[in-house]
């Protein structure tokens, strides 16, 4: 188990000690941590208990055994040391905050404890001299508490559990989901004459500029696990919160159609539901719903507080999808951000409904070069070169549009074209019409 494993594993029954006992999430899971090491100890592995909590005779469940040796009677003997065992470790935490109250000794002793809501005073109030009796007998515990706390934000769990479990978490991040060295390396699936880096990074440019939050498209990655790894840094370098994945399903099929939305953890089901819905009546094709992705790479390898959702935003395989897509993208965009609280609204672009009217099915891309630019003759060389149709416009202000219309015959062209352009450091501006 690693340590983000364990942190979900946690999570619940810390957040649920605050409702049961008024005990401070962030302490419970931080004890959790230290005395179990990780949910490493024997006592962790065999009896899902956390904290060695013995089983006194206050204690009627499961009894886990351990054999100690004891100096009897002048010589060694094998003692069996008795241990309460749980069914699951949810329920060590949940009778650990309990262990806090469970009698009148230990409520007296620990009153400063309960109802507590700063963590630093917390775990004051089971040490000496604020408790009668130290809970621990270590003099760096409190030290490493709080280094706990601070260090994997678990009083992010108390505002959580204070504030009331209906708190939405904002996004932390988005990424096209297909990334690479400039842009385009891994170009996802590909139909209907479009490819799925190019969707998933106009959608996500989108987000991005409307709620501002942290970009986590890697353009480094020179392979699928480059990728994927550069993504999951990206991720553990931005806020806490939901990290949102772009992307477009496919399949062998044209029929295959709908949204559907991935959750690395099952907490976060609810949310992908929601998303998946609000996206899918949006768009107006049907909503597959929300899916197991605690399989997914980023799932598994982005810290703790990090919450993972892999967008499916229709099949680039359908036609009528892509369609959908194109037509309502900014309304399904906008749909998504309100499920997190965020109330934007969305500019309708304008600018190119005389080509998308003549040509509806077309996509059309503007490049805008000051006609002596050395970027000018290089694009101008390399359409000629590939042989691309193209017409020019001069602009206002003495540049010249290039408008290239020759893409939807031939996706490869397009990718190549921009491949070519980020391999020189050009700008361009990419209008779908
Ligand atoms: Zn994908």
């Amino acid at each position: 188990m690693n340590e983000n494993e364990f942190l979900n594993i946690i999570k619940d029954g810390s957040i649920k000690s605050w409702g049961s006992h008024s005990v401070l999430p962030s302490l419970v899971a931080s004890q959790a941590i230290l005395e179990s090491g990780w949910g490493e100890s024997e006592l962790a592995k065999n009896a899902n208990n956390l904290f060695g909590i013995k089983a006194d005779s206050e204690w009627h469940g499961d009894v886990y055994a351990v054999d100690t040796k004891e100096f009897l009677n002048g010589e060694w003997t094998t003692v069996k040391a008795n241990f309460r065992k749980y069914d699951d470790i949810g329920e060590s935490i949940i009778d650990h905050a309990n262990f806090f109250v469970e009698n009148d000794f230990r409520r007296n002793n620990y009153k400063q404890l309960i109802g507590e809501t700063d963590y630093k005073k917390a775990v004051k109030a089971i040490l000496k001299p604020v408790a009668d009796y130290s809970y621990a007998t270590d003099p760096n515990y409190e030290d490493k508490i709080i280094k706990l706390i601070e260090q994997y934000k678990l009083y992010e769990w108390d505002n959580v559990a204070i504030g009331g479990n209906d708190m939405v978490e904002k996004i932390g991040s988005s990424h096209a989901g297909h990334g690479g060295a400039g842009r385009w390396t891994d170009p996802g699936a590909v139909g209907n004459g479009l490819q799925e880096a190019t969707v998933a990074r106009e959608i996500n440019d989108k987000i991005i500029k409307l709620v501002g939050c942290k970009d986590t498209t890697d353009d480094r990655g020179t392979s699928v696990n480059g990728i994927l790894a550069n993504t999951v840094a990206n991720i553990n370098n931005s806020p806490s919160g939901y990290q949102i994945s772009n992307h477009l399903n496919s399949f062998g099929s044209a029929s295959a159609t709908g949204v559907e939305v991935l959750y690395g953890d099952i907490s976060d089901k609810p949310m992908a539901e929601k998303v998946s819905k609000a996206i899918a009546d949006a768009l107006g094709i049907a909503n597959r719903g929300a899916k197991d992705g605690s399989w997914l790479y980023i799932a598994n390898n982005s810290n703790w507080d990090k919450k993972v959702l892999l967008i499916e935003w229709g099949f680039i395989s359908n036609p009528n999808d892509m369609k959908a897509l194109k037509n309502n993208m900014d309304k399904a965009i906008q749909a998504m951000l309100k499920c997190f609280d965020y109330n934007v609204t969305v500019d309708t672009p304008t600018t190119n409904t005389d080509v998308a009217n003549k040509r509806p099915r077309q996509a059309v891309e503007t490049y805008w070069y000051g006609v002596d630019s050395p970027k000018y003759k290089l694009i101008k060389q390399y359409l000629k070169d590939n042989d691309l149709k193209h017409t020019e416009e001069k602009g206002e202000d003495g540049r010249i549009k290039i408008i290239v219309s020759s893409f939807n015959q031939d996706s490869d062209n397009k990718y190549k074209l921009e491949k070519y352009l980020s391999k020189n450091d050009m700008n361009f501006e990419v209008v779908l019409a």
